[in-house]
């Protein structure tokens, strides 16, 4: 099979209507140049892989582009537009701020700065991750940023708005990109699987868009391993496999029935997850996430450390809801000794079914150990 073109790169959108998932700010940004109102700072701000550099870089092309569409989006044929799409424009200039955050590396952009463009009206520089600039840094750009010459546009971008101090967010016109929503990932991965001559399941592009979790550069890297192993189909098993991931819908399902003191299903579900080729250790570890995860759902201040999807969360707030602390730590204590005790075990099923055997009988091992404290006393 060919090498396959890595899908982010290739698709990366090359107008405002391309761009997935955050057609507020798109709708806004092309507002703003048809106005011919522009701000000399833009900060974007939102979670990693959601099109916050793909959005400052079309911004940057549009500002100099030579032949402005009716929909104020850039004409990708201008030299100007060529140049930026070859990446050998000089009007824009990348600062990524994860590691270059040093003062000199400040200094070096602002020198750019002083120098007008060479083609076009504006110079554009781009600042990736700008709250990890060390606190000298920022001060060195904050007087750059309060005078700025006409010609200078700056676009920062962070994924933590919160670490930028005020006198900056002040002088920033603030664009606050969202989440992709799971079913915009999974048209964009259909669009790009159509274009590409690929097969795929559905609930295949579905997990993929679970697993990126709101991040459509996520997406499209998972999308791009699994299609590189793949023989043209993208299959929801594969997919499982490839990642080496188990569907959490397993322990969602099992934990419903452990609380049901179903221990018949409990079983039966532990066995469907060795049947589809998964170790107990993986099954155990993914368990213990689960069961960490219901913990942190169960506190509305502990929630905010859950870092999945809303509709997800929701459905860990539910069945937290269902379950109590007890039973959540007993069974955390339960499967994280079972998980120890999988390393020596003779045979790491049944050391994996005694486990879950407890989890789902946790109610009355309580009772009789409550009956034997009153018997004692
Ligand atoms: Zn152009």
């Amino acid at each position: 099979m060919s090498q396959f073109v890595v899908s982010a790169r290739k698709y990366r959108p090359k107008t405002f209507d391309e761009v997935v998932g955050q057609s507020h700010v798109a709708s806004t940004l092309k507002n703003a140049l048809q106005k011919d109102q522009l701000a000399h700072a833009y900060l974007f701000t939102g979670p990693h892989g959601v099109g916050k550099t793909t959005c400052a870089r079309l911004l940057a092309k549009v500002l100099n582009c030579q032949n402005i569409t009716e929909g104020q989006n850039p004409c990708n044929t201008c030299s100007s537009c060529e140049a930026f799409s070859n990446s050998a424009s000089f009007n824009i200039i990348e600062l990524d701020a994860a590691s270059n955050n040093s003062v000199e590396h400040m200094r070096s952009l602002i020198e750019q700065v002083r120098f007008q463009p060479q083609e076009g009206k504006y110079k554009i520089f781009i600042i990736d991750e700008v709250h990890m600039l060390s606190t000298s840094a920022f001060n060195a750009f904050l007087k750059t940023l309060e005078e700025p010459p006409s010609y200078a546009i700056f676009i920062l971008a962070t994924t933590e708005k919160h670490k930028i101090i005020p006198t900056i967010l002040s002088r920033c016109q603030i664009y606050d990109f969202k989440r992709i929503q799971n079913n915009d990932i999974i048209e964009q991965l259909s669009n790009i699987a159509e274009k590409e001559n690929l097969k795929y399941e559905p609930e295949a592009l579905n997990i993929i868009a679970e697993k990126a979790d709101g991040a459509m550069r996520d997406a499209l890297s998972i999308f791009d391993r699994i299609v590189s192993s793949s023989n043209g189909t993208i299959e929801y098993k594969s997919v499982l496999e490839n990642l080496n991931i188990l569907d959490y819908e397993y322990y969602f399902k099992m934990i419903d029935s452990a609380i049901q003191e179903d221990l018949a299903s409990v079983i039966l579900h532990f066995h469907e997850v060795l049947n589809n080729g998964f170790e107990p250790a993986i099954f155990l570890k993914g368990m213990l996430e689960h069961l960490r995860k219901l913990l942190l759902a169960k506190n509305e201040k502990t929630l905010s450390l859950l870092t999945v999807g809303p509709e997800l969360k929701e459905r860990y707030v539910n069945q937290a809801m269902l379950t109590s602390s007890s039973f959540v730590l007993t069974s955390l204590n339960l499967i994280n000794n079972a998980e120890i005790a999988l390393q020596r075990a003779s045979n790491k099923i049944i050391t994996s079914e005694i486990a879950l055997s407890k989890m789902t009988f946790f109610n009355r091992i309580e009772d009789l150990s409550k009956k034997k404290r009153t018997a004692l006393n």
